[in-house]
Formats: structure tokens, sequence, C-alpha cells
């Protein structure tokens, strides 16, 4: 038996699309949500209405992953609201502004993109593991959990966008670390890797994927992802279904590796 109440996680970039998904996920299975958002309030509040029309609390909170003052913020509000963290899903990330050819391609973007994608998750997750040791040494929470949701990107090499492929690569490392560290105190650390999911980022190539998807099988289970599909496997992992198992890769793709 666990420590009382009801459990409280935070979810980055929880405002829209597969982080949503996992937000609403988390609500149904009774957590308390700190949705973190970048800049879109107004999504992050209608999430928070829909958690609440769940029965859960939600827990507004910006903060850029990228910057450090804020990750601090963050995780210090997820405390003060709930008093307690049992879980972390680092889920915020952006596309590149502009895709590039890897010959081409310059550092600026890759700084921006590497610092939300890449940097931001490393060290938000260090400070969220500080906290969950602490709080767990006082029993405030029980096996707390960290799951990053990378992408299939972290093994296809898309040469028009490098900056992306090699941060989502550097998170899979980023989940070993984490898994290889954290197991004495008892937290198990997993990457959900989602494959094409509908959401605003596949907003752009979503005529041009239809086709390839549907018919064609890119996705051998012939239809896009939904943000749904990626918070069944974080709701699966968080509640401990998996106990004795970390660092684990949890493939969320419709067989796309399989191709
Ligand atoms: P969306 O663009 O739909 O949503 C992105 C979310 O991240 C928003 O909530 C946004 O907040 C937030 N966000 C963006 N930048 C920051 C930042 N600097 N700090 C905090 N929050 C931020 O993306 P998806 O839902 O599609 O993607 C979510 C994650 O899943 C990303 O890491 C992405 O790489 C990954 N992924 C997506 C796939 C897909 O097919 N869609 C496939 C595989 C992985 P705000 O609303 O304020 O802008």
């Amino acid at each position: 038996v666990g420590p009382a109440g009801r459990p409280a996680a935070v979810v980055t970039g929880g405002s829209r699309g597969i982080g949503r998904g996992i937000v609403l996920a988390l609500a149904r299975a009774g957590y308390d949500v700190v949705v973190n958002y970048a800049s879109n309030a107004e999504a992050a509040a209608e999430v928070g209405k829909e958690v609440e029309a769940l029965g859960g609390r939600a827990h507004l909170v910006r903060a850029d992953v990228s910057v450090e003052a804020d990750r601090r913020h963050l995780i210090d509000e997820a405390t003060a609201a709930y008093g307690r963290l049992d879980l972390l899903v680092s889920n915020a990330g952006v596309a590149p502004n502009v895709r590039a050819d890897l010959l081409e391609a310059g550092e600026e973007s890759f700084d921006r993109l590497i610092g939300i994608n890449l940097k931001g998750p490393y060290f938000l997750i260090q400070l969220a593991a500080r906290t969950m040791i602490a709080q767990q040494e006082a029993g405030r929470v029980e096996r707390p959990k960290i799951v990053i949701i990378s992408s299939i990107s972290a093994y296809t090499a898309s040469v028009n966008r490098g900056d992306y492929c090699v941060a989502k690569a550097g998170l899979a490392m980023t989940a070993q670390l984490y898994a290889a560290r954290l197991a004495e105190h008892g937290i198990n650390v997993y990457e959900v890797r989602p494959g094409i999911i509908e959401t605003d980022m596949t907003g752009p190539v979503k005529a041009r994927y239809d086709d390839l998807i549907l018919n064609q099988g890119l996705t051998p289970i012939r239809r896009w992802g939904q943000p749904d599909d990626v918070g069944r496997a974080v709701v699966a992992v968080a509640t401990d279904l998996l106990p004795f198992s970390t660092g684990q890769v949890i493939d969320v793709d419709g067989g796309f590796h399989l191709r």
C-alpha cells in the first residue's frame, strides 16, 4: 500500500497534441496533473477544464523547458500544488522551424531545437529525480516514475532534419542513463517512442501522409496514431504494470519499426 491520496504527475507540453492525450489518460487513471505549456495559455486552460470534468485536479504552469529558471519553477509549482511528484512525463518538443539539408543546416536553429528537445529534458529530469528521491525518503511517494517521449526519429535518419533526429536519439540515451542511475532508488524510467501521431505538429504533412499511412502501409496498422494511444502507454508504465522493466523502450507506432 502506497502513500494515501491521489498521485501527482507533471506533463510537459500538456496543452496540446500528445501531451494533452497523456494528461487526459492520466486524469482518467486517477492522477492530479500539472499541465505545462510554453505560450498557449488558452489551450492549457481547456485541458484543465477537461481534467476537472474527469474528476481530477489540474494545475497549469507556463514554463519553457529550455530555460533553467522555468524548469525549477515547474517542479516547485508541482510540489507546492500537490505536495508530491509521482510521475514526470517529459513530452514537450518542437519540430524544426525550417527543414534544411544536412550540408546546409545552420547552428542557430540547431541550438534552439536541442535546447528544447534534449538539453531541457535532460536537466528537467535531473531536477525531478532529485525531488523524487527526497520525497521517497520522506515517505511522500512510492516508486515514482519518469517517462520520456522520444520518437521513431531516434533511429530514422531524416537528412533534412538532422537536429530533430539527433535530439531524439539523445533522449533515447537519456532514458538509458537515468534508468541506470535511478534503479537503486526504485525509480523506473521508460522511453515511450511514438510513431506518426495526428497532432498540430504533423498537420503540415497530413495530406501527404494520409496516402502513405492509409494505403501504402508506412504505418503497418493502417491508421494515424492518436494522442490517446500514447496516453495509454504512459498510464501502463506509470501505474507499475512493468515493475521489473526499466530503461525499456515502448514503441507506440502501429508497427512502424517493423518495416
Ligand atoms: P504539438 O506541436 O502538437 O504540441 C507541442 C506541445 O509542446 C505543446 O503543448 C507546446 O506548448 C509544448 N511546447 C513546445 N515548446 C515548449 C517549450 N519550450 N517548453 C514547454 N513546452 C513546450 O506536438 P506533438 O504533440 O505532436 O508532440 C509532442 C512530443 O511528441 C514532442 O516531443 C514530439 O517531438 C513527439 N513526437 C511527436 C510525433 C508526432 O507524430 N506528432 C511523433 C513522435 C514524437 P504550447 O501549447 O504552449 O505551444
